[in-house]
């Protein structure tokens, strides 16, 4: 007999939804079957969609900024989390520049995401790591970390990594088989003086300086042949002009993974008096290039958060440089992403991001063998009202969405079942080997 049975839901498989049954042994599913079958416990579906888990490859989870931190740690940032349908997250270790670093700091952050109730990976980070390339990719090796995180920008806070490095890490990446994972702005382009004020985040950080530096990088990929993904992508202008210059590249070893942010909003948010509660990096864009953006989601790998929220006392301060870029959104973006895109979306959220960041075929499927992670969409016209997250206030209130998250399974064990929530101990997933 079998552990659970998913009846009677439509179930997305291959791009589309199949009226089958989901038979759950233990931590994997076992058997996907028209037939009703045996099982301890049957949850029935009711008709309601039936999707693989979303895998969010951004978050930022107890991010330590020295003077305050992000509001959610593992535990509450993992509720969040399941409450979105999300049963793995992929989040970040502090940036290190050499190989010993590395190792310590992914032992640190694997320590404090015991306590998550979904399963995690991290990427591994870098800050100018100058001559210390190799070893450092060796030790990833060891650590079996499939991907490497680099700024191109804040050199102020000594995070940029420059373009030899940049270059030395890509070509790696191609003997070596990882993904450089980076945060795309031009150093030069970004000015942040004392008098810039939430109103001026457009020109402290303009569209042209993800745009010119994100061609930069895609050269660089084309003559090294290397992996690189760009995180968070902001820009209607930077997608268009990718896609129209390196057609090659993009989608293949250009790989582009973008936020529901910056789908849902644009910069008419920062003339509003509550404008500093928009604040990330890169910011909004103008309506065009949203729109834009929108136009050209088929070029769009992937979906991560960058889940990052503060309080709103913390980000009302009157000058730019003293407030803390980021918000939260892991509990929201699938809503949000759905209710703009429908099931275009959904491959983005599961299988790609799977596949991307070696996960595949372990998660971002429904499949015979590959983990239950599940969850139960029922759809229903309404505004978003909660929030899990630990931060006094989320952007995304009071969006209209198309239907809302009641269950979700994390390796075949109920941890929202009727949107009641239930503990549980998070895994930290390496590779698939
Ligand atoms: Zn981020």
């Amino acid at each position: 007999m079998y552990d659970i049975g998913i009846i009677n839901g439509k179930v997305y498989i291959d791009g589309k939804y199949n009226k089958v049954n989901i038979y759950i042994e233990d931590e994997t599913i076992s058997l996907i079957s028209k037939d009703l079958l045996e099982a301890k416990t049957i949850y029935d579906c009711k008709n309601d969609l039936v999707i693989p888990g979303i895998i969010d490859p951004h978050t930022h989870f107890e991010l330590d900024l020295k003077t305050t931190s992000s509001k959610d740690d593992f535990y509450t940032g993992s509720i969040s989390a399941i409450y979105g349908g999300v049963t793995t997250i992929i989040d970040f270790i502090d940036p290190v520049d050499n190989a010993l670093d590395l190792e310590a700091n992914l032992n640190k952050r694997i320590n404090q995401a015991k306590k998550s109730l979904v399963d995690f990976k991290f990427h591994a980070c870098l800050k100018n790591p100058k001559g210390n390339i190799e070893e450092i990719v060796k030790k990833m090796k060891d650590l079996n970390l499939s991907t490497v995180k680099i700024f191109t920008t804040y050199s102020d806070s000594l995070r940029r990594t420059y373009d030899k490095e940049i270059k030395e890490l890509l070509t790696y990446s191609k003997t070596n088989n990882f993904l450089v994972t980076a945060h795309i702005e031009d150093d030069e382009q970004i000015k942040i003086p004392n008098t810039f004020v939430p109103s001026d985040i457009n020109v402290s950080r303009p569209s042209s300086s993800e745009t010119d530096e994100a061609i930069k990088i895609a050269k660089m990929v084309q003559e090294t042949n290397g992996n690189l993904y760009m995180v968070h992508l902001s820009s209607g202008n930077t997608i268009k002009k990718l896609v129209n210059d390196f057609p090659k590249i993009i989608n293949k070893n250009f790989k582009i993974e973008s936020c529901p942010h910056y789908f849902l909003f644009n910069n008419s948010k920062y003339k509003k008096q509550n404008n500093y509660l928009y604040l990330m990096a890169p910011p909004l864009r103008s309506k065009k290039e949203q729109n834009t953006l929108k136009k050209h989601i088929d070029y769009i790998d992937t979906i991560g958060t960058d889940h990052c929220p503060f309080n709103s006392d913390e980000k009302n301060q009157k000058l730019l440089k003293d407030i803390p870029f980021g918000i939260g959104g892991v509990e929201h973006s699938f809503d949000v992403m759905y209710s703009i895109f429908k099931e275009a979306i959904i491959d983005k959220m599961t299988l790609n991001v799977a596949r991307t960041h070696n996960l595949y075929p372990k998660k971002g499927i429904i499949k015979e063998g590959s983990d239950a992670d599940i969850f139960i969409y029922k759809l229903k016209k309404k505004k978003i009202t909660e929030d899990h997250s630990q931060a006094n206030y989320t952007v995304y209130q009071n969006t209209n969405v198309l239907g809302e998250v009641i269950t979700t399974l994390v390796r075949g064990k109920f941890v929202l079942k009727d949107k009641v929530l239930f503990n549980n101990v998070g895994k930290y997933i390496n590779e698939v080997k």
